[in-house]
């Protein structure tokens, strides 16, 4: 069994509460390591760290920065396959996934190198002569980082990267199901010289941990992936820290009758079931035209009942297990709730018989847009089939639900493609692709109750820095803006 400890002040050491917990491998639901339970002393131990490693760090020159960067995913690249296959077995993804995932983190690093010789401000011109106006970037300060397991390694390197980059340092609580690669994420940060105390490493529970860091004083920022009541929790506990949410999903995919049925259908199969269904931009509607209907369903249940179940280490295997047994009992409780609602079960729709958390792939037909399994994330591999008369009705559809991150259209008219892109209510809108593929280079994040706040490209940088404003006055007097304005009109 593996093991992984906390991660304060440059120093990979035991907890002061003495205590452990085990996560699970989700494909045998046997253990997979065991890791330290971080408590409140942790969280104020590296907090300390944080705060004496805060002024040498954000003094530190952002291009300089940018090397440690730079370090980091020549790191990852190194070790891609071994950490890929530590994933498969504490998260349950297929190892194709999680070489993604891994190839994720390095992409974000290198990107946010770049940034290193960026981080740009603006100048503008000032309303009075002899003045000069500019803004630059200055980091948070000491920043929370609270991230799913998901995306265990990708998602807290989309935090880690453009915090580093903007100067600020780090408390970062993983998951407690994925705390084995956020420890091997750690190892890396280390081993590419990261001063100690920037980064700090505090795995454990919500309530020991978790509301630590939201509530803890010295913070001035929080950035949390995961679900919509942590997030509204975060929200009402973390004072006025500068808070980033990036909250969940019930993605559509809409597909018209003048589609390509077999392009959407690869589209809806990787977005329904890649991830077995577990990623916020996961497509759980598919809202179909009523002409195409008939034809995609049995397209669809026709493929989804081919796919393979299996662990993810095996290149045979289509789909892996779900995170752990709560998942489980969440995606048969909503497949029980779609029957008891009269939507029509055309494939899955039970737990595999097999060790491990698996789930059968699931197809529901017939499902009204108010629907709870149309309206709620299930986070598992159910979609729903909602079929509609024009693309009007298929927006107010795709729209008529709380979330608004990701969404899809497959069109072959570009009048189609064009309304949808401005009148669907998402953070993302994808043409003749699935709900999933962001590159890490452009804005990513959602409206309504996904949250606020944009990760990845350039936006990140706005996540994890303000922009201070100078004035500098070079006439040799008292200027009063407002008052001593400039006359320029002919008297
Ligand atoms: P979660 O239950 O909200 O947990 C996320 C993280 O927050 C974990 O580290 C968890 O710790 C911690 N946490 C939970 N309650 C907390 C509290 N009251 N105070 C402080 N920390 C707390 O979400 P999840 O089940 O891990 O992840 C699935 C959700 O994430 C889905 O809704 C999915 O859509 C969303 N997600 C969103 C995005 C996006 O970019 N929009 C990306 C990926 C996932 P423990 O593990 O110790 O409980």
């Amino acid at each position: 069994m593996r093991e992984g400890q906390l991660y304060i002040n440059g120093k990979f050491v035991n907890s002061n509460s003495r205590k452990t917990f085990v996560s699970l491998n989700p494909a045998t639901a046997k253990p997979f390591g065991i890791y330290q339970a971080g408590n409140k002393k942790d969280v104020d131990n590296a907090v300390k760290a944080a705060k004496k490693a805060l002024p040498s760090w954000k003094k530190t020159p952002a291009p300089k920065r940018a090397e440690i960067l730079f370090e980091v995913s020549s790191l990852l690249r190194k070790n891609k396959e071994k950490l890929a296959k530590i994933m498969v077995l504490e998260m349950g993804k297929i190892l194709k996934e999680t070489r993604g995932d891994v190839q994720e983190a390095i992409d974000i690093f290198e990107y946010m190198t770049g940034e290193g010789r960026r981080l740009f401000g603006h100048t503008a011109p000032s309303e009075l002569k002899n003045k000069f106006c500019l803004t630059f970037r200055i980091p948070l300060g000491i920043v929370g980082l609270i991230t799913p397991w998901n995306f265990p390694i990708a998602i807290p390197a989309w935090k880690l990267a453009p915090a580093l980059i903007c100067g600020n340092t780090c408390i970062f609580k993983p998951s407690s199901d994925t705390p084995g690669c956020a420890v091997e994420l750690i190892k890396i940060l280390e081993k590419a010289c990261i001063p100690k105390g920037v980064v700090n490493l505090i795995t454990g529970s919500a309530d020991d941990v978790g509301i630590q860091i939201i509530k803890h004083p010295n913070l001035n920022g929080i950035s949390f992936t995961g679900s919509v009541e942590t997030g509204e929790f975060i929200t009402a506990n973390a004072g006025l820290k500068k808070v980033g949410l990036e909250l969940g999903g019930k993605n559509a995919i809409i597909v018209m009758d003048d589609a390509d049925l077999d392009l959407a259908l690869d589209g809806i199969i990787w977005g329904a079931f890649g991830t077995t269904g577990q990623r916020c931009t996961a497509a759980s509607r598919v809202i179909v035209h009523k002409k195409v209907k008939k034809e995609l369903e049995e397209k669809l249940v026709k493929k989804a009942e081919k796919l393979r179940l299996g662990s993810g280490l095996k290149e045979t295997t289509d789909i892996g297990p779900l995170i752990n047994q709560k998942a489980v009992e969440k995606s048969e409780y909503y497949t029980n709730l779609g029957k008891k609602q009269k939507a029509k079960l055309l494939c899955g729709g039970q737990k595999a018989d097999m060790n491990g958390f698996f789930f059968r792939p699931t197809v529901f037909a017939n499902v009204k847009p108010k629907m709870r399994i149309a309206q709620e994330e299930i986070f598992g591999p159910i979609v729903s089939l909602i079929s509609v008369s024009n693309l009007n009705e298929a927006i107010k559809v795709c729209n008529s639900v709380k979330y608004g991150l990701s969404s899809a259209i497959y069109t072959n008219n570009i009048r189609n493609a064009m309304i949808a892109i401005n009148e669907i209510e998402a953070g993302i809108t994808y043409v003749n692709s699935s709900t999933i593929g962001a590159e890490v280079h452009l804005p990513f994040g959602g409206v309504k109750a996904t949250g606020h706040g944009r990760e990845a490209g350039w936006t990140a940088i706005e996540e994890f820095s303000e922009e201070k404003t100078v004035y500098i006055d070079y006439s040799g007097k008292l200027q009063r803006v407002q008052i001593d304005t400039v006359d320029v009109k002919k008297k």
